[in-house]
């Protein structure tokens, strides 16, 4: 059984305007983010402007516009961080640790090691 999407979930409220949020990119299709709680310096998540709970539910135009984001947002945290390592990071499902009902595409600049840390 599918999770159905909750027009209330914390993002959801972000994209509506209505909780604040540091952003660092937006489109017409996407916004990226700073995560709240980061797991490395330059934590970003990345959302469709599409109500989609997870990967199954991502229309093709959105899918393709949050990897083209991530290419922008990656870029900038080689640059701003001078490192080349950044994990891309994405959770379907509650089973698999999925713990916000809308869609997001975490990009962490970390190693997996640094990341096995926490
Ligand atoms: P996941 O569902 O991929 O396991 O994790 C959800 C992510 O959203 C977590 O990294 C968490 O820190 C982040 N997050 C949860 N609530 C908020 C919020 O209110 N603001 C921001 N910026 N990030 C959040």
């Amino acid at each position: 059984q599918h999770t159905i999407y909750d027009d209330n979930n914390i993002f959801a409220k972000m994209l509506n305007g209505d909780i604040p949020y540091h952003k660092v990119y937006e489109d017409d299709k996407t916004l990226a983010f700073m995560d709240i709680m980061p797991q490395a310096e330059g934590h970003v998540l990345i959302i469709p402007k599409q109500k989609a709970v997870d990967l199954a539910d991502l229309e093709p135009e959105y899918a393709a516009a949050v990897l083209m984001t991530a290419k922008k947002v990656m870029q900038a945290q080689r640059q701003v961080f001078a490192r080349e390592g950044i994990i891309q990071m994405q959770f379907n499902g509650a089973q698999s640790g999925q713990t916000v009902f809308h869609y997001h595409l975490h990009l962490i600049p970390a190693s997996v090691h640094e990341l096995g840390r926490h």
